[in-house]
């Protein structure tokens, strides 16, 4: 598929200076898939006063009309979701269907966003409590204006749209630069966004390397949300810094899964071997380590290597598994395998061999040791480490222990135990029987700890983020005693403290 993006004719694809161009790679095959500019400073700056204008507007619509234009969005995607399945796999390399469950990910985030806009953003009103009885007291969340979205290649529609979908909800115009790895999938959400609202470029994207989100950062957009690795995300951190731009940093992850005595083994490896190798195990919430109790550990292991074994890799659009997206993963990817094996890790499925560019085949590691690259760093390969724990209190220990905190996993059969494991797990998000799920539960917040970042997209406290607390206090007739006044006397101070202490001086 030949997608070649048009550099000036939209007004969702900002017009840049002619020089440097982007080429999109088929990874599988190195075919260029598209070629879009790469913007500049000025070229951003000039989407950014764009979007200000077009902001101003878009904010003046409306919780309902919004919600109306961002649902027409919603069914233009999946009117399109195969055309947007097909430039998915020829920019990232992923299997068809995997990029469809993506995008069914990223629809009900718009649905969502759109339907819950008002209720969590909209004007309520509050107590204001006995000392403050004469004020009529409100809150409600204003736009902040324009936001920068800055995304990655791995999951290049769910991923932008957890932060887009979130902020158009809200009454924010966005300008979006997508991974350099996907910027067709970027400028096909601008596109399909436009058909739902042409009078404005209320979604803008700009194409670029490293240097156009540098831009970004600096253009005096209101927030950044930002999606990528750690390392990158403390250089948006430091950049956004430079003009006191707030930032969401959605980073990496070094996802675990516990595996109780009594989980339900089949349904665990099942899920697990798909949590690690699904997409290539590009996955920010991949699992990347399994903590295994001893009287379940060979039988889980069996399963997933079984299961490992028989996924089906290759450039197909059916395959199961496709290549690696960014050719300079491939070397960290068998770092870390080689690293595993000679300290000892066993290779039950695959080893260093497995590493065939631009694929890397399935590889099941055991008893590697836990400070190992294996075990600390992020791999972003399919692969996976099961190391062997005496009890729970151990696997809790050793999930925790790193400087990550993504998302986690359990299985067990007891959900008290369940519970009680996922509110201990350092991390974001836990599914409990199941892997990634709350990924795609559009009231469920999601966003890291530590290294992984912090602020949260999806749900309510996503909502929030692209959004800054208006309160509103209305007097409505003038307090008896005139205390924020220079009219106050001694007596309505001994006034007040004897209310004060009746009110919040007595009791335990
Ligand atoms: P990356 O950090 O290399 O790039 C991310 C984006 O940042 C790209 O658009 C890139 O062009 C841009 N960028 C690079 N340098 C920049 C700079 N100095 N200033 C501003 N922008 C800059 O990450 P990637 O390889 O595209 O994505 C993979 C990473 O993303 C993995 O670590 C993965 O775990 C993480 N990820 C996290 C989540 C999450 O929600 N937490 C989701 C998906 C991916």
């Amino acid at each position: 598929m030949s997608v070649t993006a048009s550099t000036e004719s939209t007004q969702s694809m900002s017009s840049a200076p002619a020089g440097e161009v982007l080429e999109s790679l088929n990874p599988a095959t190195g075919e260029v898939v598209g070629t879009y500019p790469v913007h500049d400073e000025e070229a951003v700056a000039e989407a950014v006063a764009r979007a200000r204008k077009a902001a101003r507007w878009w904010s003046g619509l409306g919780f309902d009309e919004r919600k109306n234009r961002l649902l027409a969005w919603k069914r233009t995607v999946v009117r399109r979701i195969d055309e947007l399945a097909r430039l998915m796999h020829a920019e990232t390399g992923k299997p068809t269907d995997d990029a469809r469950l993506e995008t069914i990910g990223a629809i009900e985030h718009i649905d969502w966003a759109a339907k819950h806009a008002r209720k969590v953003l909209g004007p309520r009103k509050v107590r204001t409590g006995p000392l403050a009885m004469n004020l009529a007291a409100s809150v409600q969340y204003q736009p902040l204006g324009v936001i920068g979205v800055i995304g990655p290649w791995n999951y290049p529609i769910l991923t932008p749209v957890g932060s887009i979908a979130y902020a158009l909800a809200a009454g924010n115009a966005v300008v979006f630069k997508p991974s350099e790895h996907s910027p067709g999938v970027g400028a096909w959400i601008a596109e399909t966004f436009a058909e739902a609202v042409p009078e404005e470029p209320v979604l803008q994207v700009v194409t670029g390397f490293g240097p156009t989100g540098a831009a970004l950062c600096r253009s005096g957009v209101d927030k950044v949300a930002f999606t990528g690795s750690t390392a990158t995300g403390k250089k948006v951190m430091a950049t956004c810094a430079e003009t006191l731009t707030p930032v969401i940093v959605e980073a990496g992850g070094k996802d675990a899964v516990i595996v109780a005595d009594d989980a339900d083994i089949e349904a665990a490896a099942e899920a697990v071997a798909f949590g690690a190798m699904g997409n290539a195990g590009q996955t920010c919430v991949g699992i990347e380590r399994a903590y295994v109790t001893e009287k379940v550990f060979d039988a889980f292991v069996d399963r997933v290597a079984t299961i490992a074994a028989g996924i089906r890799v290759g450039a197909q659009e059916d395959a199961q598994l496709g290549p690696i997206t960014m050719p300079s993963q491939v070397e960290i990817i068998r770092k870390h395998i080689t690293d595993a094996v000679e300290r000892g890790g066993k290779a039950v499925v695959g080893g260093p061999e497995s590493v065939r560019p631009p694929f890397v085949h399935p590889v099941v590691l055991t008893d590697v040791p836990e400070d190992s690259a294996a075990m600390t760093e992020e791999t972003f390969g399919p692969t996976i480490t099961i190391n062997r724990v005496r009890d729970l209190e151990e696997a809790v220990a050793k999930a925790n222990a790193t400087r990550y905190g993504l998302g986690s996993a359990v299985y067990t059969r007891s959900t008290s135990k369940a519970m009680e494991i996922a509110r201990r797990l350092r991390s974001g998000m836990t599914s409990i029987n199941s892997v990634q799920t709350y990924a795609m539960v559009g009231a469920l917040p999601f966003g890291g700890l530590g290294d992984s970042g912090f602020g949260r997209i999806h749900g309510p406290d996503g909502l929030r983020e692209f959004a800054a607390a208006k309160s509103i206090a209305r007097q409505k007739y003038r307090m008896p005693l005139p205390l924020l006044s220079f009219a106050r006397k001694p007596r309505h101070m001994k006034l007040v403290m004897w209310v004060v202490r009746l009110l919040h001086g007595r009791g335990r």
